[in-house]
């Protein structure tokens, strides 16, 4: 059989070799699609076989297509050089088009340290007040004006579908720290009390005034020393019943987004798949992985259910733990909407093609309709010979 499989890469690698020799090499590789990072954060990277470039360094918030007039005045996207010269996203909509190969443009909402280190009041905010600013609110209008122009800006394109990073709140997110940390304590400092998520909660009927002590008193206490270090996730039903009215409303400020996102997208053909990054960051929330999804204001199953897909990221080096995140997404998700599972081919996930087979077997198995990789620019070429053995095995 032929799975629906793609890369996610950058427009980096698609200028290294063009639009259509990238779609040949993949197509070569037995990929029938491609994911590309429309938009992407900061970030420094090694390319092992890039040709432009060997490490990449990303600077924070950037466009990678010339963007359109339409955005709120002050939010304008910044496009790094070269990617505003010539339209890499459409050359690789009409080269994947010739091809018969699907292209989902991977677009990376929240995560936005360019805006937000310009305007900190469209960040969350702590308990304490203190803006984060490498993550717009979603509770904020003008983010979400903002968001709905990212997404319409994309969807100008046609892509077959935009797999929304970020689209949702950011959990704690730290350079480094030298005090230890429970879950409960990682949850509070991760919430936001931004004007806009306390008016949500609100009207949502929470009780702002406990959740606000709580988060006080668990995060004192961490500062004080009070808390030990511990990476066990903090089940959802042991929190304070406020706590959890407020992390229902949260997902219902992201809910009511996608909810946007989708309509906003349907006209144009464009099918909306959310990605959380649960599988990424040490959990808070459990005991399943979409417990700690959660905490981000992703609610798995009305997401899944608004949008009509779930993009899942099986990372990680056991093919168990794999096997158990695309089974908690899969129960979360129903069996009406269609799940895809991105898988990391390369060290540390993954170091021999007997592992990927697995993972690529227990996908299927929990009913993915799709398998994805990442990320065809930081693969080296042992990675990449993965990927096409394991496709070509299931044939
Ligand atoms: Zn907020």
């Amino acid at each position: 059989m032929t799975v629906d499989s793609s890369f996610f890469c950058s427009m980096h690698d698609v200028a290294d070799v063009g639009p259509e020799q990238l779609c040949d090499n993949l197509l070569a590789l037995g990929l029938t699609g491609v994911t590309v990072a429309a938009t992407y954060h900061a970030a420094r990277d090694l390319r092992p076989r890039g040709s432009l470039q060997r490490l990449v360094d990303l600077p924070a918030g950037a466009h990678y297509f010339p963007a359109s007039p339409d955005y709120p005045h002050g939010l304008e996207p910044s496009t790094p050089a070269p990617f505003g010269d010539s339209d890499l996203l459409a050359a690789l909509r009409a080269a994947t088009a010739e091809r018969g190969m699907r292209l989902a443009a991977w677009t990376v909402f929240g995560f936005q340290e360019r805006l937000g280190r310009a305007q900190p009041g469209l960040c969350q905010r702590t308990i304490f007040g203190d803006p984060s600013t490498s993550d717009l609110c979603p509770a904020n209008p003008l983010v979400r004006t903002w968001a709905l122009t990212l997404a319409a800006d994309v969807a100008r394109h046609r892509p077959d579908t935009l797999v929304a990073e970020s689209l949702h709140y950011a959990p704690l997110r730290l350079t480094r720290r030298f005090l230890p940390l429970d879950a409960e304590a990682r949850l509070a400092l991760g919430l936001c009390f931004c004007v806009h998520c306390v008016d949500a909660a609100r009207s949502a009927g929470v009780d702002v005034d406990a959740v606000r002590v709580w988060a006080a008193v668990t995060v004192e206490s961490a500062f004080a020393g009070e808390r030990r270090e511990d990476a066990t996730p903090k089940p959802l039903d042991e929190l304070p019943e406020a706590v959890r009215a407020f992390l229902t409303a949260r997902a219902g400020v992201v809910s009511a987004l996608v909810k946007e996102t989708v309509e906003l997208l349907a006209p144009s053909g464009v099918a909306l798949r959310m990605l959380d990054q649960a599988a990424v960051e040490p959990p808070a929330l459990g005991p399943s992985i979409v417990d700690e999804a959660f905490r981000s204001g992703v609610d798995v199953a009305e997401t899944a259910r608004r949008s009509g897909g779930y993009q899942v990221l099986g990372y990680g080096e056991d093919i168990d733990d794999v096997a158990r995140i695309m089974n908690d997404y899969r129960h979360a998700i129903g069996a009406d909407a269609g799940m895809r599972v991105v898988l990391r081919p390369s060290w540390p996930d993954c170091i021999e093609t007997h592992n990927l087979e697995a993972k690529i077997a227990a996908a299927l198995e929990s009913g993915a309709e799709g398998i994805d990789f990442y990320h065809y620019g930081f693969a080296s070429h042992d990675a990449l010979d993965r990927v096409r053995v394991a496709l070509r095995g299931l044939r």
